[in-house]
């Protein structure tokens, strides 16, 4: 049995071929990152510290929180990174975490929200028999004891500002909250919150057991759908420019008029 992650049913669904690539045929990559995902990690862990830090009681300046972020990009930076888009350099995307990061402190600072968990592991059970689990990552916990509402936060660096109606149908933190209420007894609710940190904004959206239910049944399909898939197409779209495996896609073989 498979336990799939949602960045395994996304891949999927943005490209069969790239799926393959990755999940079945395990090629070597083209490139081990990109610099907006390594942004996006290095952002997650300072994130992350911030709230370990908090829950022994310490006391955080904006200072620690930069020193802390530039002290590991530092450490982990390196000419492997790739950077897609030549018209900026590494220092763009580091001082874009400076930026997140002075934000965010101002924002949530002194950030006593009653975190109970940071990158906490899930397993979500969508049916009875236990042949479909998905497991994914919480960003960070919250569990609000005066109301007893459960918050799942989720950080997102890149550039793309969802509307409420896509976030009223986001398929990730809603799988996530199916994870949550299995594990936790007398929940009144579960709040689902998405941290756009490029625009500074925080959106919230809820769902209903009714919409768990349907969406439960609609990743079973699509679980369905991608074991029985025989023939893997590629899909190209404006993402293959950040796709690890171009060296190995038809698409852009030599002379294909694709190939930029
Ligand atoms: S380059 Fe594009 S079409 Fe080819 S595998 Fe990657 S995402 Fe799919």
């Amino acid at each position: 049995m498979v336990i799939y992650s949602h960045s395994r049913l996304t891949t999927f669904e943005q490209c069969p071929l790239k799926f393959k690539f990755r999940y079945i045929n395990k090629l070597q990559p083209d490139f081990k990152q990109t610099i907006e995902a390594f942004l996006g990690t290095k952002v997650h862990k300072t994130l992350e510290w911030i709230y370990r830090q908090i829950s022994q009681n310490i006391v955080l300046e904006l200072d620690d929180i930069l020193n802390n972020y530039i002290y590991s990009w530092n450490k982990d930076f390196n000419n492997q990174i790739k950077i897609i888009k030549k018209e900026f350099n590494a220092e763009h995307y580091f001082n874009k975490g400076i930026k997140f990061l002075i934000d965010y402190f101002l924002e949530n600072k002194p950030f006593n929200d009653n975190t109970i968990a940071i990158e906490k592991k899930i397993l979500v059970n969508l049916d009875s028999e236990g042949k479909y689990i998905l497991q994914g990552y919480i960003d960070r916990l919250v569990h609000n004891k005066e109301t007893n509402i459960f918050e799942i936060h989720d950080y997102k660096t890149n550039g793309f500002l969802k509307t409420q109606e896509e976030l009223d149908k986001d398929r990730q933190l809603a799988l996530y909250s199916i994870g949550i209420k299995n594990t936790f007894e007398n929940i009144k609710d579960i709040h689902l919150i998405w941290h756009f940190l490029a625009f500074n904004e925080k959106r919230i959206s809820k769902r209903t057991p009714e919409q768990l239910e349907k969406l439960k049944q609609e990743i079973i399909q699509l679980i369905d759908k991608i074991e029985s898939t025989k023939e893997f197409f590629p899909n190209p779209s404006a993402l293959c420019k950040w796709c690890e495996f171009r060296s190995h896609c038809p698409i852009f073989a030599s002379g294909s008029p694709l190939l930029e």
